[in-house]
């Protein structure tokens, strides 16, 4: 197998609605890029099998894909649930503690949905296919918070989530992909075995866990906006199951 091979993609999703925002995706879109993914031959993949990859403990299925949605938007249920359960997807929802408890608003409130309660979250993870990882409390950036207010962020969300939801919290995102080498240093104090930053490109065979690099999906991606990210991750993939031969 080459090595170009052992990379893989996360996908990371907000809303699915038609609210007019860049970062909602329409729930016929989201049926249409998984449609798309499944006939290109992706491997739907979690974020815990691709760690026991990078420790040598499982093999990477072809064109591994990792979905991911942040802020955890109750849209989840009606427009990804059925579907995803359905066809045996796993994926990740990243919580905002605080958001999911109720106990705050986002500020531009008007572009979002509401949040998934811990009721609902609870019956998600009940599933076997939904993860449940942290996105902070507040939605603060983690790389601007200061010392203490990292903390609470960051291993504060992770109690509160698995208190509420009764899970174990292995998986953090950091609002708007930003973070620094002390909130990866801390990730890993609080026993998060992952922390996902953004940066639009692939991850390959030796994957920093803590600096996870995932596209974020806007409105305006299509199946093309998902064959190009495709091509550049796995470029003898055009070519057709075999690998090209070396050049010597
Ligand atoms: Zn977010």
């Amino acid at each position: 197998m080459v090595e170009r091979r052992k990379r893989f993609l996360v996908f990371a999703y907000h809303g699915l609605s038609h609210a007019d925002d860049k970062y909602v995706t329409t729930p016929e879109m989201f049926r249409r890029h998984i449609a798309f993914l499944l006939d290109a031959g992706c491997s739907f993949v979690s974020m815990d099998m691709l760690l026991q990859w990078r420790a040598g403990q499982a093999e990477l299925p072809k064109k591994a894909v990792a979905l991911h949605f942040d802020d955890a938007r109750d849209d989840i249920i009606a427009h990804a649930a059925p579907l995803l359960t359905s066809l045996g997807i796993p994926s990740t929802i990243f919580v905002v503690s605080a958001w999911s408890a109720g106990r705050l608003r986002p500020q531009d409130k008007d572009a979002y949905s509401d949040f998934l309660t811990w009721r609902q979250l609870r019956e998600l993870h009940e599933t076997g296919l939904f993860a449940i990882g942290a996105h902070g409390e507040t939605h603060c950036s983690l790389k601007r918070a200061g010392f203490r207010q990292k903390w609470r962020e960051i291993a504060g969300s992770k109690r509160e989530i698995e208190d509420a939801v009764g899970c174990t919290v292995r998986h953090l995102a950091a609002p708007y992909n930003r973070s620094n080498l002390l909130c990866r240093i801390m990730a890993r104090a609080a026993g998060l075995a992952s922390l996902s930053v953004g940066r639009s490109t692939y991850n390959g065979r030796s994957f920093n866990p803590y600096a996870v690099k995932r596209y974020m999906v806007t409105r305006d991606w299509d199946e093309s906006s998902l064959r190009e990210r495709m091509a550049r991750t796995w470029p003898t993939a055009r070519l057709g199951e075999q690998d090209s031969p070396p050049i010597s």
